[in-house]
């Protein structure tokens, strides 16, 4: 068993589970990952292969008395912009809320504090940010995060212009990543360079002002950028800043309290 593995909730019997449920701060983190297309280079799997290697180093890194565990990865993700590339999976977004709801109920009845919804794919960040509100929403005492793997302080000034603006998908940044992580599963000799077409001047397909958008409108390989340059020792660089930027937001949220969870007397009166 790797050294993270004692912390698999999944790993403990009930009795157990339910000891660590009891644990002051006690948290429950849940890789979440997508089965799509990644261009023709990369594995259906990427996402969830990011977010389950990033979050099992950084448990490694946390210090083993902190009361968190994790739970088995979530692959199958909300994906309905890649449709059109041969196997491409998605779930109906109801599907993904009521699987979040699922997981959630039993940690909040059992005492659980936190839930953190550790996720790899860009395209579901707005849905498990719905997810949580609506969870916290119906368990008030089980605080509920939603974070996206990529959202670290300083990981994209790794990546250089154009691309860190228009590497949306399989890209530099993930093939680095790729051929860092799991060299024997990309097929570099596939790889395409397909930028996306320049946005009107204050619109967006991801930033300010965006708006939904298909893959196969954008792309003909499924790559929405360029993974041309990507090498393992940029996925090195790019691995290590989110695993410190992951074990540092980790190690903040255990020691704290957060989020609030006590009801102020004057909210039932307005
Ligand atoms: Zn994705």
């Amino acid at each position: 068993m790797a050294p993270e593995q004692h912390r698999g909730l999944h790993h403990l019997n009930w009795p157990e589970a339910k000891s660590a449920a009891a644990c002051d701060s006690s948290t429950v983190v849940v890789p979440w990952g997508s089965l799509e297309q990644h261009g023709p280079h990369l594995p259906l799997g990427t996402d969830g292969l990011f977010a389950e290697q990033v979050l099992h180093q950084v448990l490694q890194a946390l210090p083993p008395q902190l009361p968190i565990w994790f739970l088995p990865l979530q692959s199958l993700g909300f994906a309905p912009e890649h449709k059109g590339f041969g196997v491409s999976f998605t779930q109906p977004a109801e599907v993904m809320l009521a699987q979040v709801e699922a997981i959630a109920e039993p940690l909040a009845r059992a005492g659980f504090q936190r839930l953190v919804l550790f996720n790899g794919h860009g395209g579901q960040i707005s849905l498990l940010d719905v997810a949580a509100r609506q969870v916290h929403g119906r368990h008030p005492n089980l605080g509920v995060h939603a974070w996206f793997l990529w959202d670290v302080d300083g990981v994209m000034d790794l990546v250089p212009d154009p691309e860190r603006g228009q590497g949306l998908h399989a890209g530099l940044a993930e093939t680095s990543l790729m051929l860092h992580m799991a060299p024997e599963l990309v097929q570099l000799q596939h790889a395409v360079a397909e930028p996306p077409p320049p946005p009107p001047a204050g619109l967006s397909l991801e930033g300010r002002c965006p708006g939904a958008w298909r893959t196969n409108a954008l792309s003909r390989s499924g790559t929405v950028g360029s993974p041309r340059g990507a090498t393992a020792s940029l996925g090195a660089a790019l691995h290590e800043k989110l695993v410190q930027g992951w074990t540092t937001t980790f190690a903040t949220l255990l020691g704290s309290s957060w989020p609030p969870r006590r009801s102020l007397e004057s909210s039932d009166r307005v």
